[in-house]
């Protein structure tokens, strides 16, 4: 399944609250990790079981794997509960009137790890963690559900890909092949997922959903003794198969400049992508591209010269310590003029960091907020920014980047945010000089052809 959850999460990080939530870490002796987080005033609880797998398991010849294993686990019988039992019981169960289903549960692979939720009245919370240790337990396949969910996912990627933005990501995606796996779910083609077998499937659920493999999180109003019992009596004896080990994905870098323009049929937009491969030699190259990010996220929001009816994506993405990152633009430009312009614009700016990065007492300012993410505050949830949100959906968004930070950083915080504290300007400049080159920057237009 496919959510739009993600696009949320960044907007959360400025908006922290003071006010302290409870937080209480466990790990059980099949090496489960669990994180409880109390919030205040929530009247919902979030359950979330993330593991890490994703898109890229994948092996070469069987693409769209873990995204149809995540359609089969989501809905599969356990040794407790029927088919699509545990699906319906959630979307019964979630006490928020009027959702759309899709929103109050739902699961999605990402290239480097995938996630399951509810959200959920805290009486059902007993019954919602029973369900999940069972499913933890194993699932039985039945061969008309992995039909239909092959169906489902064939149909899925189609529509994800008839996009004019994911066509331009696809194509994009496609001349690096490996190099920026996660810009669009390479959740296979219709050939891909035909071939996959219902012992495919079991194999890589059993290698990847394991305790070993996965943090549950339980995150909003509930009792931490009851909870922490609860847990303690249903997860314990879950075997905990093994942590898996992952080839990383590194780029290359100063490969060489690339520049192509497309033209996408149906689009009635323009877009303009810009990338570098850089970063994940070290913790602070990989703070200092987080701090050019918003640096250049800022600059374009305040420099009235570039166009303002939409903004665009700047992301600094690296999937784990070992791999590579790549800064990403992407950016939809509806008038056709002004393509080329902004691009030579945005390079410029770009490209400047290698000189003049940013004014210290500004880097004082960010280095006091992103250190205040690092320590997961809770978000705001009072602030008007975040009143067209419904509740459930701004709880869903804290609880992925709550299972995110804890996926990257389990307990080492306290490293990020002393190396956050040991920036200087040098040190933003010397990476910028490193990766930010114009022997490394990779731009991409693609427009509508009109
Ligand atoms: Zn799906």
């Amino acid at each position: 399944m496919l959510n739009q959850l993600c696009s949320i999460v960044l907007l959360m990080g400025p908006l922290i609250t003071e006010a302290n939530s409870e937080e209480e870490k466990l790990v059980l002796g099949n090496k489960l990790k669990v994180v409880l987080r109390k919030i205040d005033k929530c009247e919902c609880v979030i359950v979330m079981l993330m593991f890490k797998a994703g898109i890229r398991d994948d092996q070469k010849d069987k693409r769209g794997l873990s995204h149809l294993a995540e359609h089969l686990y989501c809905y599969s019988a356990t040794k407790s509960f029927k088919e699509k039992e545990v699906w319906n019981y959630y979307i019964q169960n979630s006490g928020v009137k009027g959702a759309n289903p899709y929103e109050v549960s739902n699961a999605e692979t990402t290239h480097d790890f995938t996630y399951f939720y509810a959200v959920i009245r805290p009486d059902n919370l007993g019954t919602a963690l029973k369900m999940e240790a069972d499913r933890l337990n194993g699932i039985q396949i039945s061969p008309e559900l992995f039909k239909d969910e092959v169906g489902r996912a064939v149909s899925e990627m189609d529509n994800v890909r008839s996009r004019p933005l994911n066509k331009a990501l696809a194509i994009f995606d496609s001349m690096y092949d490996k190099e920026f796996p996660n810009l669009i779910s390479k959740c296979g083609e219709e050939d891909d997922l035909k071939t996959l077998k219902i012992e495919d499937v079991k194999d890589f659920i059993n290698k990847f959903y394991k305790p070993a493999n996965a943090t549950l999180l339980v995150i909003g109003g509930f009792d931490f003794d009851e909870v922490k019992n609860t847990i303690k009596e249903y997860f314990s004896d879950i075997p905990s198969g093994e942590q898996q080990e992952r080839a990383p994905v590194k780029t290359t870098i100063n490969s060489g400049a690339i520049e192509k323009s497309f033209e996408l049929e149906q689009a009635n937009t323009n877009y303009l992508t810009i990338t570098f491969p850089a970063g994940g030699d070290s913790l602070s190259e990989t703070l200092s591209l987080l701090i050019i990010n918003r640096l250049l996220f800022m600059q374009i929001q305040t420099d009235s010269n570039y166009p303002k009816d939409t903004y665009p994506i700047i992301e600094y993405s690296q999937f784990s310590k070992e791999d590579r990152g790549c800064l990403f633009i992407m950016w939809e430009i509806k008038n056709t003029k002004l393509l080329n312009e902004t691009k030579s614009r945005v390079l410029k700016s770009i490209f400047k960091y290698s000189e003049n990065p940013i004014p210290t007492d500004q880097l004082q300012q960010f280095k006091f907020m992103m250190s205040m993410e690092f320590k997961v505050q809770d978000p705001n949830f009072d602030n008007p920014a975040f009143a067209q949100i419904p509740f459930h959906l701004l709880i869903a968004n804290y609880a992925l980047q709550r299972a995110i930070f804890s996926y990257h950083y389990e307990d080492t915080s306290d490293e990020l945010i002393s190396e956050l504290d040991k920036m200087t300007v040098e040190s933003i400049q010397s990476t910028a000089k490193k990766y930010l080159t114009s022997k490394n920057v990779k731009t991409f237009i693609f427009t509508t052809g009109k």
